[in-house]
């Protein structure tokens, strides 16, 4: 597929604070101290950003939609604020044994985005604390950056293979700029 690199965010764990038991509330998206930082570092790259995030608390009832939208409506209002603009948020609601294809390691919401965004994934990277992050990236053939906040502190998270491991957003950022990662 062609089309330009892309740069890939999850959400919790990432740009939030992780909660074991989801984020339902927008009282509970909690930012890291490092993210207005890393999105204005990120918005510097000048590539098409995505946010893909699976909300399962959707699924299990102890969310809604509605409240979900009216994060992701915050979310980027702030990283526009800070520097960055996220071209879209791109969620599945649904629960994990649904046998969906867009909850990652699903690939459809990554292949939706890039068809919307014009995105060439096999020259786009991945950022994400989570095993199901690293999976999806790998099977789009894209950079796969781990992030030691979130689930990506848990011992699980030592084994996997990627690309690079790193702090936080921000330092996922500066590793994406030295790599020239995302240049044209
Ligand atoms: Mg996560
Ligand atoms: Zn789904």
């Amino acid at each position: 597929m062609s089309g330009q690199p892309g740069l890939f965010l999850d959400r919790d764990g990432v740009i939030n604070q992780y909660l074991f038991e989801s984020v339902r509330s927008a009282d509970q998206f909690q930012y890291y101290d490092g993210t207005p930082n890393a999105m204005r570092l990120l918005g510097q790259l000048d590539c098409p950003i995505v946010v893909v995030t699976n909300q399962s608390a959707i699924g299990r009832g102890w969310t809604e939609a509605s409240q979900v939208d009216e994060i992701h409506h915050r979310l980027c209002q702030d990283a526009l604020s800070w520097g960055a603009t996220i071209r879209s948020v791109e969620y599945c609601p649904h629960l994990p044994d649904a046998g969906c294809a867009c909850r990652k390691p699903g690939t459809q919401l990554f292949e939706r985005a890039a068809r919307a965004h014009e995105i060439d994934l096999a020259r786009s990277v991945m950022v994400g604390d989570s095993p199901c992050d690293m999976e999806a990236a790998e099977r789009l053939g894209m950079t796969r950056i781990l992030v030691e906040t979130g689930r990506g502190e848990t011992p699980r998270s030592a084994s996997l293979e990627v690309d690079a491991r790193v702090e936080d957003l921000e330092a996922a950022a500066r590793w994406i700029e030295q790599h020239g990662k995302l240049n044209r």
